[in-house]
């Protein structure tokens, strides 16, 4: 259910961010040695077409028995949630890069979910940036959570999770004056040859069950 104008800090809380220096230089966890910038959402643009069509996904590790449609996923927040104006979008400006992911809103403590199965790669901490965040290796996409609320993250690295499972709270950490879900979905592998697509068109679709 969408939530129109529960959240009115989201746009300042935006604002705030996209104004604040570049990223602390802290490898990620699972990185494998060739990154040279943070994950946070102050990172480079490490090879993403911002700005047009993203490619269509390639499924990297196991074919998909059908197509990702909303079935098959869960929207990664189990709560009432914002979609936010054109600032939260994929793409938006950021001083200088673009943001790679989508902003939700929602209310701190809000669940925050696996859109589906695969193995957490990382559970990290990056004061100026990301905060808490998760990222997962999913069977299809590299899914990342950033701004994850302080102790509430219930997954290690290594573990495998399922399609829905509980990782985290939906918090402020990092960068960002106001609690929201920054998401992102990755292609090839995250910083590790991949790039990031507009995860807009997924997250609508697994919001709004067929
Ligand atoms: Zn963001």
């Amino acid at each position: 259910m969408r939530f129109r104008q529960a959240l009115p800090s989201l746009a300042v809380a935006l604002v705030a961010s996209a104004a604040l220096g570049p990223p602390v230089a802290a490898a990620p966890g699972e990185g494998g040695g060739a990154v040279a910038s943070a994950p946070g959402e102050h990172a480079g643009g490490g090879g993403a077409a911002y700005g047009q069509p993203a490619p269509q996904p390639k499924p990297r590790r196991r074919p998909a028995r059908r197509a990702t449609t909303s079935g098959e996923h869960r929207f990664p927040i189990a709560g009432a949630f914002d979609w936010g104006g054109a600032d939260s979008r994929f793409g938006a400006k950021r001083r200088g890069h673009r943001h790679q992911g989508q902003d939700l809103a929602a209310a701190s403590g809000t669940p925050v979910v696996a859109p589906y199965g695969g193995v957490v790669t990382a559970v990290q901490y990056q004061a100026r940036a990301a905060g808490h965040y998760v990222v997962i290796r999913g069977e299809d996409y590299d899914y990342v959570f950033m701004h994850l609320r302080s102790r509430s993250i219930v997954v290690r690295e290594g573990e495998r999770v399922r399609t829905g499972q509980r990782i985290a709270e939906v918090g402020s950490t990092g960068e960002s004056s106001g609690p929201h879900l920054h998401f992102e979905v990755w292609v090839g592998g995250w910083y590790s040859g991949g790039n990031p697509i507009d995860p807009l068109p997924l997250l609508e679709s697994w919001a709004s069950p067929a």
